[in-house]
Formats: structure tokens, C-alpha cells, sequence
């Protein structure tokens, strides 16, 4: 059974993510959606928001699991007897650091290969934080996170006026 992992910080979860994970979780028997955290790196919402939003997106994917993780992805992999991290790629932006951490990851643990997946056309320029910036000055997300989660992306971000 080949197991792949799709970590990220998912702050919130968008359409741009929901599409590499409907993706990959046809390439993999099982694909785990790793919510990273990054203690370098602040997050807006919690992890257990973000493993929420991750859940309510993806129930018609079955071949998934959501989890999070505190310590080095490789160790996860380990821990999961996983080789295969799995990556999306917006623009050439994403790629020198997705490459450093791919290089990085491979030292580290031989096994571990990264597969990039292209982002489609449709969320190339999608990204948590821009979609964070809409829903705080009260625009409209729908076309960037689901119905199901952006009530609640909005509650928590609206300024109030
Ligand atoms: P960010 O905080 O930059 O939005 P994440 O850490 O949540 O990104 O992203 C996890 C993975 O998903 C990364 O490989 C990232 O390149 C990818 N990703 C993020 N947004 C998109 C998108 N709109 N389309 C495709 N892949 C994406």
C-alpha cells in the first residue's frame, strides 16, 4: 500500500489545496494532509481549526486522513512508513523553496521522494493569506474556500465597523 503526505500549514484550507488533494488521493492508495506546525511561523487559526476546516472540505474524498504534526516531517514519514511527500506548485515563487526542502528532506531520509504537482490554471494565484485579507475587509471568499468553512473563516476575521 503506497501512503503519501501532503503537509502544509493550511491557514485555512483553500480550493487551491482541496484541488491537490482530490489530485493526489488519486494517485496514492492513502494520502495523509499533514497540518504543519511551524512555531517560526504564526498561524491565524488553530490547529485544531485548521484540521476542522481540512475535515469539513474534503469528506468526499475517502481514501484520506487528517493529522497534524509538531516535529520534522521526516520523522512523520517514518513513523508512517512513508516515502512520498507531496507538494503543490503555484509559480516559480513556490518552487526554490519547495526545491530547498525537498533537497533538505532527501539528506536527511533517502527514501523520501517529493512529488510536485502543478496548480491548475484556476488557483494559480490563490493563497491562504491573500483569501485571509478578502474575508477581513468583509469580500466575498466563495470562490476561494467552501461553503461549508467560510462562514466561519469570516466570523473569526471580519473587522468589525
Ligand atoms: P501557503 O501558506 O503558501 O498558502 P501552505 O503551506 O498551506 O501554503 O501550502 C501547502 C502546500 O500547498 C504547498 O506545497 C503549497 O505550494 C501548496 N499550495 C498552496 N496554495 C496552493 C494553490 N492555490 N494551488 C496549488 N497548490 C497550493
Amino acid at each position: 500500500m503506497k501512503t503519501a503526505i501532503y503537509p502544509g500549514s493550511f491557514d485555512p484550507v483553500t480550493y487551491g489545496h482541496i484541488d491537490i488533494i482530490e489530485r493526489a488521493a488519486k494517485l496514492f492508495d492513502k494520502l495523509i494532509v499533514l497540518v504543519s506546525i511551524n512555531p517560526a511561523k504564526p498561524s491565524t487559526f488553530s490547529t485544531e481549526e485548521r484540521v476542522d476546516f481540512l475535515r469539513k472540505s474534503t469528506k468526499s474524498v475517502k481514501n484520506i486522513e487528517i493529522d497534524s504534526n509538531s516535529g520534522l516531517l521526516i520523522d512523520y514519514l517514518k513513523k508512517k512508513n512513508a516515502d512520498v511527500i507531496v507538494k503543490g506548485l503555484r509559480a516559480m515563487s513556490d518552487f526554490e523553496y519547495e526545491f530547498q526542502m525537498a533537497l533538505i528532506n532527501k539528506d536527511m531520509y533517502q527514501p523520501a521522494e517529493t512529488v510536485f504537482l502543478s496548480a491548475n490554471a484556476a488557483s494559480m494565484f490563490l493563497s491562504s493569506s491573500a483569501m485571509k485579507q478578502i474575508a477581513m475587509f468583509g469580500g466575498d471568499i466563495s470562490a476561494f474556500v467552501p461553503n461549508c468553512i467560510s462562514g466561519d473563516i469570516i466570523n473569526r476575521l471580519k473587522i468589525q465597523t
